[in-house]
């Protein structure tokens, strides 16, 4: 499925979807929770080739599972969001799952943890 580039930059909010059309993508954006635009013509759509394919299904990413594919695409998040080291996940308040630590070996989340205590205890 085609991959598109859905921001409002007067809300600042931007999301990726993933949809056959430029319209299709536009609504399933303005669909998404979070999303705080509900002006149809402030939303701008455009192309990610390069992302083409990742989702089969039209659905739009949600940011802080996908962080890793956003800021491969030219994503930053607000400077005071923190971030896990390794795999690049944000934390954001509304999901436990995404807390990040401070740790010897940097700033952590829950599963990357798990990962280093795993391999420490090798
Ligand atoms: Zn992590």
């Amino acid at each position: 499925m085609k991959a598109w580039s859905c921001c409002d930059y007067g809300a600042e909010c931007g999301l990726i979807v993933f949809a056959e059309t430029r319209g299709k993508a536009r609504s399933e954006a303005m669909q998404h929770e979070g999303f705080d635009c509900s002006e149809w013509k402030d939303v701008e759509v455009r192309r990610l080739p390069n992302l083409d394919g990742i989702r089969n299904e039209q659905c739009a990413l949600s940011w802080w599972k996908n962080a890793r594919i956003y800021y491969e695409a030219g994503w930053r998040p607000q400077p005071e969001t923190i971030g896990c080291d390794v795999c690049g996940l944000y934390e954001f308040d509304e999901f436990p799952e995404s807390k990040v630590t401070e740790t010897d070996d940097g700033m952590l989340c829950a599963s990357c943890m798990a990962e280093a205590v795993k391999e420490a205890g090798k």
